[in-house]
This record gives structure tokens, sequence and C-alpha cells, in this order.
């Protein structure tokens, strides 16, 4: 628990014990523990004028698997930036960025130059087939287990400019993943991987000797240990200098004219890493401060940042000294001398961690710099002392850091609110505590039925699950371990594993491994169930029997994973005890100590990810054991265990039926999603002078391990002056893959429309309509797709009539600034249809009651509003609205540059008659208002009249709440 964290940890005894134990590195695989040891020298000359590195690396490569390699994979990454076909071009474009598809020659990257050879000369290589970031160079004989082989190669970087994490803004440089690198080969065997934005690294140990070469006047921040005295003492002194000396932008400080023109070269050493990064710039402000080590051991820390940040960054090296000695307590000393961060030049991510140096790009408040600068600093534990591969398990990384970093929040800032932590005023929410936030973000995704396994690849990740789950959810579930284990034997199971795996490459077996072993817990429920699985547990108190000396509780967990979870008794709202209860699927019954409690809770304190709050409480005396409080709340707002919120917000409406509606909606919709949904919306029509309004409610089942996410049964209930509809629907939500954000539904509906007033006397009096509609969309930044297709039989007495309808959409980004949407749309109606269920080009009379309409019945008392508002559903041909009783085919183009205002062209054929038009529309959200210019339905081909023009702008509304309901959700 984050409040225990200022108890000094009795973790030795157990340390000691447990080491002896345990051998170190067993796990489950099947093959030895190996790792591959690589030692680089590098030379490199920074060109500023041209943005390049000249560069020259040799590699000492041993092979210390049990394999004999004929070849290496090698890491080109550079390459990533090269064209709009590699890996990192495609996942931008799937994560909705365009920036590099239409980036200019200029602004991209490479490298070249490449001639891989050993000491007896030139190695044939080859690009990858795919991936032109990555290489494989052949062995000229063969590396047999327990042999070296050392290879060299020149160098060229182009550097790009701000898309990912290499590169420079003006003459600030970011050098990462910069250099030939190769692949981890492990028991798995090779792990080549194109550089991807979204998804991380992993990489061999070993030592690295960096020479850099650039103007004297550059300030570098890099990893290893600076060689060089002169330059050791110039940083010394610039730590001291006060701010004032620092110049604007590029320009040289005074202080620094002497090292104009000049060059340098400054060497940086390390053994035990598996990286090498450097960043520079020359208007640095250098600041030092140092971290003391529980064993007595010092580590300086730096920080290097822009002087217009001053404000935020001036405590940036206390910040890292703090983060240091956090880690170390938490997890294990740090090994290294030194620790930095420094501000970025790109703007990618809040920061990215590298060996002994991190780089910020966020420049915000103290409290946030402070938050992610210790995120960063944290890296060096995980991933850079703890080698997971964070491609492969992103969480054994992000996770564990993030719930270390959350422990750091905890007790610097112990008063942050959820509203503090999002970066928002804290006094907008004192409600949540920042306990609250982590536990909404690690359990929104499941709340809506939507969450993928955890232990999921990144490149297999949406942008969003990503973040929630290897980070949020992952340091969620590890606060809820050390919950369930107490945190004394949690850090010992930490501290364990920090021993065991440091400079290797651990692997999620072993994690867990080491946990069973030093906790003395089985914890397959934990690694396996919560990580491994998309399966939820869900507690629900459904009894209680008082009995002499304790309460019979039955608890009946809903989902799969037999966790084990906290009970609270609670008197008065304060927790009296708390117990751990053993995990189950099914129903059993507990027997709990008597005490004064008037409440029993599982999980009072949100500390584990039950699915659904709202079956955790029962009273132990009254009539309504499992009733909730019921709350009025005005704001829309979360989920809680300990009342239920009835959401109610004014409603307002107009229509030429009922005139001006005034109401109110009443709803149950949270944050997160739930089962049960109501959503009510009872008016009164001033005008028509009865009662109006809309009312929904569904009902959601879960399906997991499926492309099949959801069904929900839904039922929808409106009611106007001049209709009545019910339409009870079964809805099913599919995700097909997870990274190409391609969803797609299919509902089943069945709707009892009837009639009255003036409506009547165009449609029937009732009818039936029966419909089947399919949706899919796919979306990423240069292409939005959907594809819609329905069909729809009605029926009253005496009558029966079908439409088919498909409709194909899409809006293509040409260029940075422009866009082109298209929409192709097909109607075919069976013969002899009553009028109103035609095909309209315009838009149709709306026979399934979806939409809102101002008018509706023709009355036309709202003048042109009523008669020139389009609905967007059928042939959408904006100057006349034709009707067809046969077929209708539309083609509609509309061109989109930065501006508001679009050319479109409108094709039709209607039975037979083909139309055209032209004119300009004006896109306003959910408003879009076109203005015709030409046509073949004017006589002359042009609007023959101020008032005939006027009456040919039409103006469409996409306002639905029943399907916006659909699209919010389908979102995830
Ligand atoms: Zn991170």
């Amino acid at each position: 628990m984050r409040t225990r964290i200022n108890q000094k940890l009795g973790q030795f005894v157990i340390l000691v014990c447990s080491f002896m134990l345990y051998s170190p590195l067993f796990s489950q695989n099947s093959k030895p523990y190996f790792q591959q040891e690589v030692n680089y020298k590098i030379a490199v000359r920074l060109d500023d004028s041209l943005h390049m590195l000249y560069g020259e690396v040799e590699l000492r490569y041993t092979n210390n698997s049990g394999d004999t390699l004929h070849f290496i994979y090698m890491h080109l990454w550079p390459n990533a930036y090269k064209n709009n076909t590699t890996a990192l071009a495609k996942q931008l474009v799937r994560n909705n960025n365009s920036r590099f598809q239409f980036a200019g020659e200029e602004a991209r990257g490479w490298i070249d130059s490449l001639n891989f050879a050993d000491k007896k000369g030139a190695l044939t290589w080859d690009y990858h087939p795919e991936h032109s970031d990555i290489c494989k160079v052949i062995l000229r004989e063969p590396l047999y287990p327990g042999s070296s082989t050392t290879i060299a190669t020149p160098f060229t970087v182009k550097l790009p400019g701000d898309f990912s994490r290499l590169g420079h803004v003006g003459r600030s440089y970011q050098i990462s993943q910069w250099y030939p690198k190769p692949a981890v080969y492990d028991r798995e065997g090779w792990h080549a991987m194109p550089y991807l934005d979204l998804g991380e690294f992993y990489s061999e140990y070993g030592s690295f000797e960096v020479a850099i070469t650039l103007p004297a006047t550059y300030r570098v921040a890099a990893t290893g240990v600076l060689q060089e005295k002169e330059e050791k003492d110039w940083l010394n002194a610039l730590s001291q200098q006060n701010y004032s000396h620092y110049p604007k932008g590029d320009s040289v400080s005074e202080w620094d004219k002497d090292r104009i023109g000049k060059l340098k070269t400054i060497t940086y050493k390390q053994d035990r890493i598996h990286d090498f990064a450097f960043f520079c710039a020359k208007n640095y402000v250098v600041r030092k401060d140092l971290a003391v080590l529980a064993s007595g051991q010092n580590i300086e820390t730096w920080a290097f940042f822009k002087p217009d940040t001053q404000s935020a960054w001036k405590k940036g090296a206390f910040y890292v000294k703090r983060a240091v000695e956090a880690y170390s307590e938490w997890v294990g000393d740090y090994p290294f001398e030194a620790a930095t961060a420094v501000q970025g030049a790109l703007s990618a991510g809040g920061g990215m961690e590298y060996p002994m140096v991190t780089v910020i790009s966020a420049g915000a408040s103290p409290e946030q710099l402070d938050n992610v600068i210790t995120h960063e600093v944290g890296h060096n534990w995980f991933y850079g002392i703890l080698g997971s591969n964070e491609r492969e398990y992103a969480w054994m990384d992000e996770g564990f850091n993030s719930y270390i970093e959350a422990r750091y929040m905890k007790k610097y800032y112990p008063d942050r609110t959820f509203s503090g932590a999002l970066g928002l005023p804290e006094s907008l929410n004192s409600t949540y505590d920042v306990h609250w936030n982590s536990y909404l973000m690690a359990t929104i995704h499941s709340s809506y039925g939507y969450q993928i396994p955890i232990n999921t690849p990144s490149i297999e990740m949406p942008m969003l699950q990503y973040g929630l789950l290897s980070y949020q959810r992952t340091a969620f579930l590890l606060n809820y371990l050390a919950e369930y284990l107490g945190q004394e034997t949690f850090d010992a199971c930490m501290h364990r594993y920090f021993d065991a795996w440091q400079f290797k490459h651990p692997q999620p077996g072993d994690i867990q491994y080491i946990f069973e072993g030093v906790s003395g817990k089985k914890l397959d429920w934990f690694f396996d169930g919560l990580f491994n699985t998309e399966k939820q547990f869900d507690y629900a108190l459904s009894r209680i029997k008082r009995e002499e000396h304790s309460f019979i509780l039955t608890v009946k967990n809903r989902g799969s994973i037999a966790a084990p979870f906290p009970l609270y008794l609670v008197k008065e709202d304060s927790v009296i005890k708390t117990l751990w209860i053993d995990g189950h699927t099914g129903t059993v019954e507990i027997h709990v100590p008597r005490l004064e409690a008037d409440q029993i809770v599982v999980d009072q304190g949100y500390f584990s990810p039950d699915l659904s709050l709202r079956n955790n409480r029962i009273s132990t005396r009254g009539l309504f054991r499992k009733a909730e409080p019921l709350k009025l709340k005005l704001a829309p707002g979360f989920t809680r265990n300990d009342w239920k919120a009835l959401r109610v917000h004014p409603a307002l409406g107009y229509n030429t039926a009922d005139g001006l509606l005034l109401g109110l909606m009443l709803h149950n919709y949270d944050i997160q999603g739930k089962k049960f949904g109501y959503f009510l919306m009872p008016m009164y029509g001033l005008g028509s002078e009865t009662f109006a309004g809309n009312f929904l409610m569904k009902y959601d089942w879960f399906i997991r391990d499926r492309s099949l996410k959801k069904v929900r049964l839904m039922a929808q209930y409106k009611r106007f002056a001049d209709y009545d509809k019910i339409e009870p629907s079964l809805n099913f939500f599919f995700h097909t893959g997870r990274i190409d954000h391609k969803k797609h539904w299919l509902s089943l509906s069945y709707a009892e429309i009837m009639h009255r007033g003036i409506e009547a006397r165009f449609f029937p009096s009732s009818y039936a309509s029966t419909r089947l509609r399919y949706n899919r969309t796919k979306n990423n930044a240069l292409l939005k797709e959907r594809i819609q297709g329905g069909f729809t039989y009605i029926q009253s007495t005496g009558m029966k009539h079908w439409r088919a309808e498909a409709i194909y959409q899409r809006t293509d980004k040409l260029s940075k600034k422009s866009k082109l949407k298209s929409r192709l749309y097909g109607g075919w109606i069976s013969s002899n249809g009553p009028n109103y269920f035609d095909l309209f080009s315009a838009g149709s009379p709306d026979v399934n009651k979806d939409y809102y309409l101002i008018d509706r019945v023709g009355n036309q008392k709202a003048g042109w509003l009523g008669t020139n508002m389009a609905l967007m559903d059928q042939g959408g041909f904006m100057s006349y609205n034709l009707r067809a009783d046969n077929y209708l085919f539309s083609l509609n183009l509309e061109y989109q540059y930065k501006w508001y205002f679009h050319p479109y062209v409108h094709g039709l054929l209607v039975d037979d008659f083909v139309y055209y038009e032209t004119g300009l529309g004006l896109s306003l959200g959910v408003l879009d208002v076109y203005f015709p210019v030409s046509s073949n339905v004017f006589v002359s081909g042009f609007p023959e009249s101020g008032k005939q023009w006027a009456e040919s702008i039409r103006f469409t509304l996409s306002l639905n709440l029943s399907s916006m309901w659909n699209q919010v959700e389908i979102q995830f």
C-alpha cells in the first residue's frame, strides 16, 4: 500500500534467506540460460552544418550460446526515417500521425557508407528483405560456442527532423538508436526488429568506448563516464555558472568565446550497458547534485536544460538524485557513477531512457517534470539493468517502472489529487485521490469489455491499450500484489529479482519464479490469469447470514480468475477490520468474525481490478441489504462502490410538431463502461402541450478471447407529438485486427412505429420495420474508411416492402493540408412501394425515425430551417430532393483544403436519369451547409434567381443519440 511506504522495510533477513534457497537463473525454458556479449569502440564526428554523423564502429562479438553462428543480424535503425515504406513510417500512419508521410527529403534520415569487415577483409552482407533498417552480416568462418569475432564498419548518418527518438531541431541534437548494432541472440534465437516509435528495444550487454568529435561550444550529455579532465572541469564550472550567462538559441555565451571555431574530442567509457546515446546543444544550462545511497556510495546527478525552462528545471539534478536514491532503496543499488536528465530537442513522447542518461521533452510544472524525470531515471533499473525484451513484454519495464514511480510520487506528493495527477488544477476535483486515477486507468478497458491481455507484444497493441495496459494496469496490479503479499515481502521479491537478473535478460516466467519463491505463494492467478489472458474477476456479495459468532457471506465470482481479494468490515464509514480472502471461482460461503460492522465490502479501497463495483457491498442488517444509496449528480463522473449515481442534466429541444421541448436527461452512464445502462429524456412540448421524450436501455454481455467482443440488447422508446416508436435491437460488436483499428458491428432490430396528427396523413397510422444493418470502419492517418449495408423490411396492414442499401465512404489525406472525401451510395427498393418508402436524393423522410429533424411533418412552421434540412442517409445530392421508386445511385466528392469551405461535385442516377451538381460546402462540426453553384436540375444549369439559389441551400445536422452511443463506445 502506498500509505505504508514510509515504514522502514525489514527486507534484509528475507533477502539473505532467499538468496541461499533458490538457484538464481533457473526458469521454465528448457535451454540453459546464456547471453551474448558485444563490446563496442565507436569514433564519431558530428557535422552541425549538414546535420550528419560520420563514424566508425568496431565491435567484438562473443558467442556464449551453445550454438554455432554463421551470421549476425545487425540493426541499422536510422534507416527507419528513410522513406514511407519503413515499419516506423507505417506505424506512424496506423497511429494517426501523417507528419512523416508528407515530410520533405531534407527532414528524412538514413544510414549508409557501410562496409562490414573483419580482420581479414570485407564481409558479405545484405539488407533484410522487408526492413531496410535491419541487415544480415555473413561471418567469414562459423562462430563456435565460446569464441569471438571482431567486425568493423564505417557509417554515415543523416539526422532526421522531429519524428521519433533520433534527430535534431536546428542545432539541438538527440543522438539515439544511431549506430550499427547486433540484434539479441538468446534461447529463442535472433530478435532482429525494425525500429518503431511505439514499441521499444532489446539489446546485448557489453562495454562501450565512444569518442565524439564536435564543435567545442557544444555541451554534451551522454551515456558512460567522461574521460577528459578538461571537459569535466568545464562542465563542473558550467554547473556553477549564473543563469544570466546563458545565450538564447544557437548563439554562444560570452563565456565560451575562446571555444568558437575549435573542435573537441571527448570520450565516454562504460561497461555492463546495452546502449549508448548522447544529446548536445550550445545553450544547455548545466546543473549538478549528488545522490548518496544507503551503502554509502555517491552518484553524481546532472541536469542539462534550455535556459527558458529553468523555472521547472532548476531542480532537475535534485529530482535525478532523489529518483536514484528511491529506486536504489526499493529495487537495488544504482551501479553506475553518474545519472543525467537532459531536456531533449524532439517532442516525441514525454521522455526516453538510455543507460545513465534520459531525455525529457515535457517542459511542464516542476511536479510533472519531477514525475517524468523519475520515470525515465527509473528505466535505468527497468530495462537498463534488468534488460528484458521491451518490444515483446512492454509491461516488464514500463509497468514495474510505473509502479515504483507511483510510489515515489506518493511519497513526495502525498496530497496529489486525481485532477492534479492529470495536470488539471487541484481544486477541480478533490473527491478522488491519486490512487483513484490509477484504478480508473487500469480498469477502463475491461469495464467496456475491450481489454486485451497485458502480455501482448507491443506491435500488436493499439496505442491507447499500450499506454493503459503496459504502464497503468501493470503498475496498478503490482500495487495490488504488494497489498496482498505485504510491502515487505513484495520489496524482498523486487530485490531478489534485481540481484538475480541484473545485466541479464529476464523473461516473464523468471519474475513469477522469483516472486513465488520469495513469497512462498502460488501466483498463477496473477502472472498467468491477469497478464496472459483477457479473463477478469468480479466478486459479488449475494447473501449474508448472522450467526452467533460470525457472519456467513455468500460470495460469487462472476469472472473466471481465482484472485484473492480484500474484504472490509465497515462501521459508520470507517474500516474496523480488513481480511484477505483466498481466491475462488463460482460461489462459496465465507465465515467472517461477527464484529460490530454495519457493512461488509469487497475491496473498499479500489486496490484490485474487480470488474464490477456494483455488487461489492452488503449491509449486515436491514431489508435492502444490497441496495446502495442513490445520489443525484449533475456532472458526468465515475462508478464507485459506495453509491450509485443518477446523473441529471437539463434537456432542451425543438421541432415543428412539438414546438419548444423542455425536460431532463436522466442516466446512469459513467466514464467507465457498465453492463446495464439507461438513458431517459422525459420532455414536455410547449407547442403540442403533450409529453414527449426518448428512452433507452441496454444490457451488455462481454465475450472474451474472441473477435466478437460484446453482445448488446438494447430497447428504445421515442415519443413525440406526431409519432411513437418502440424498437428492441440486438447488436454484435467485433474487433478484427488489434492494431489496424478495424471495427465492425452488426445490428438486428425490430421497430413498431405509430403516427398521429399531421404525420398520419403522410405515413400509414402504423407499421413495423425490421432491419439488419452492418457497419465497418478502418481509420489511420491517411485513410478513414466506412462501409455500411442495410436491409429494411416494412410491413403494415395490406403491404410489405423491402429496401436494400449500401454506402462506401472514405476520406483520403492527400497532403499536409488537403483531403478528398468520397461517398458512394446505392439503394434498391421493391416495386410499387408507397412514396414515403422511396429513395430520396437529398435524404429520406426517415421512415425508421432514427434522426433528429426540425420539421418532419411538413407544416413549415420553421420555414427554411424546416424545409431545407437534409439527411445524409441516401443520395447526398443537395440542390433538389428527387425521388426514385426503383433505384438510386450517387457519388459525392468533396475536396477540402485547410479551410472550412470545400468545393463539391455530386452525381446522381435515379431511375434512368443522370443528374449532377457542383457547389461549395461549409463544415462546422456537426453542422454542414451546402451552397449550390451549378446543376442540371436548374433549367439553364445555374440557379435562375437569388430566391431559387437560397431555396437550394441545404444543411445537415449529425445528431443521433442511439447510434452516438454505439459510436462512442466502439472507439475503444
Ligand atoms: Zn517508460
